[in-house]
């Protein structure tokens, strides 16, 4: 632990973190602990509780007692729900230095990115959804029922207790996507993080209980898969909103299916296109479709992973990219200099890892690195795959690390047809200096973001979300509200 000597969260580290239910920490029934590791050196920097069922149980109930009618929270007018969250945000900005060291230690991203995209972003989130909380509004219909004059109009109310399961790419800034349009409806939530990044999270509860949320708001469990597993079967769970693989979101619907029917949201997989056309800005191109893939070392949902440039121009683009690849510098997260940390675990570095091996084995070849980088911690060498087929592994399959592959394209009036030809749908990029071009692309993508000439930019306005399998539902923007609340019509006859 000497490591986290110096570190502004050297305290919250060293005790072991126990659970958030009912506002008071508390050990798991079964006393079971689990350890987290830096995945920059594989060291122990954090011991968590591991919920299980029973847990589960008693934070079902403290967010059920939370959203009875006459609790304080649901008494609480909009307007003090708005500075609540609006509160929380103030106290996360004045904690941000802790909130990136963390993040750096748990998930391994460099803190100079966390410092200004993670922590702001999740801050920025929980500003533009309390400004929403006095803003749910219902309409006035006019209703054309022979026989009698009637009244009718809707109510916008909040779905109630809500399970939240999130994954480890963005820890504190997919708990902020999630808790944000849920407590500005006024829900209540269940929030699982990761098993790999519990630590922010966990942080961020603290920061919940010093803000002022009434009992029982927001419950913070960690765990492995079984406590999301018990959440998404828990009959007197209302809604379950996951952010993760397509496999465990499958698993989630079937859990729903066969307890309550609870509502679902999911933001799944994605291998989305990036598309370069020969007119484009090429060094701009070249520049975005490495930022692309490798941000958050390819640990996006929405990294630009089949890169399809005009066969014109594919080796001076190719090498913009792979010369990039070539300089980005990799290093432990919280070493400022770094420009690139190691994948989260070493389940992802053996994943990517047998990707890079498949790729090799069926015929592609690495134009920029290709391979593990060092022997300790879960570094991967930036890749750049050429010469793939379309039915390789590494171009049908999600491979969440920092591999591209970049494949020549010859009709631009065909290039949509191929880059939809996936069962994904999450983002979709395209390079061009043709305004008209733009705008008919972006209309033909099947994606739920398409980025023109830039990649990768997030707001907490925008909606977010998948076509095709990846995923149910929006999150950010005022679309990801209406899938917290239930819309009732009231009619009255006159
Ligand atoms: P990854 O494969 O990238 O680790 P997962 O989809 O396995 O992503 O995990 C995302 C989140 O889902 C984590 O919080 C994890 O604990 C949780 N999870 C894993 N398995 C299940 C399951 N069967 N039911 C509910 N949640 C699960």
């Amino acid at each position: 632990m000497s490591l986290t000597a110096t570190l502004k969260s050297e305290k919250f580290l060293l005790a072991t973190r126990q659970l958030l239910i009912d506002n008071q920490w508390v050990s798991p029934a079964s006393g079971k602990t689990f350890e987290v590791l830096n995945p920059a050196s594989e060291e122990v920097v954090a011991k968590v509780s591991q919920a299980g069922a029973e847990d589960v149980d008693l934070a079902v109930q403290a967010a059920r007692r939370a959203f009875a009618d006459g609790s304080d929270w649901r008494c609480m007018s909009a307007s003090d729900r708005g500075k609540l969250m609006w509160k929380l945000a103030d106290l996360i900005e004045q904690n941000l230095e802790e909130f990136a060291e963390l993040e750096s230690l748990d998930n391994g991203k460099p803190i100079s990115v966390a410092r200004v995209a993670d922590v702001p972003l999740a801050v920025d989130l929980f500003r533009y959804m309390a400004g929403w909380a006095t803003k749910i509004e219902g309409n006035t219909i006019p209703i054309s029922v022979p026989g009698a004059e009637y009244f009718s109009y809707t109510l916008r109310e909040p779905v109630g207790v809500v399970a939240q399961i999130i994954p480890w790419n963005f820890p504190l800034l997919m708990a902020a996507w999630k808790l944000g349009p849920a407590l500005a409806t006024g829900c209540t939530v269940i929030l699982k993080p990761a098993e790999q990044t519990p630590l922010s999270a966990l942080r961020l509860g603290e920061l919940i209980l010093e803000a002022g949320f009434p009992k029982g708001v927001v419950n913070i469990l960690t765990g492995f898969g079984e406590t999301g597993a018990a959440l998404a079967a828990h009959s007197d769970v209302d809604k379950v909103a996951f952010t993760g693989s397509t496999e465990v979101g499958r698993l989630i619907v079937k859990a729903a299916g066969e307890s309550n029917l609870k509502k679902v949201t999911l933001e799944l997989g994605g291998k989305s296109p990036n598309i370069v056309f020969a007119d484009a800005d090429l060094k701009a191109a070249a520049a975005g479709a490495a930022n692309a893939i490798f941000f958050n070392h390819g640990q996006c949902c929405c990294a630009g992973s089949r890169l399809y440039i005009h066969k014109s121009v594919f080796d001076q683009v190719l090498e913009g990219v792979v010369e990039r690849a070539g300089r980005i510098r990799m290093g432990p997260g919280l070493d400022p200099k770094t420009q690139m940390g190691p994948l989260v675990s070493r389940e992802q570095l053996d994943r990517v890892c047998g990707f890079l091996d498949s790729g090799k084995s069926e015929g592609a070849r690495a134009a920029a690195g290709g391979a593990r980088h060092g022997d300790k911690g879960y570094f991967v060498q930036p890749t750049v795959l050429v010469d793939t087929k379309p039915t390789m592994k590494v171009i049908q399959e999600e491979i969440f690390g920092p591999v591209v592959a970049a494949m020549p394209f010859d009709d631009p009036e065909d290039i949509a047809r191929v880059a939809n030809d996936h069962v994904y749908g999450l983002a979709a990029a395209v390079w061009t200096r043709d305004v008209s071009k733009a705008h008919k692309m972006a209309r033909a993508l099947r994606a739920g973001n398409v980025w023109v000439n830039c990649y990768n930019i997030f707001d907490a306005a925008l909606p977010f979300g998948g076509y095709k399998q990846s995923g149910w539902g929006r999150e950010m923007g005022h679309q990801a509200l209406e899938l917290y609340t239930e819309t009732k019509a009231v009619t009255l006859q006159l």
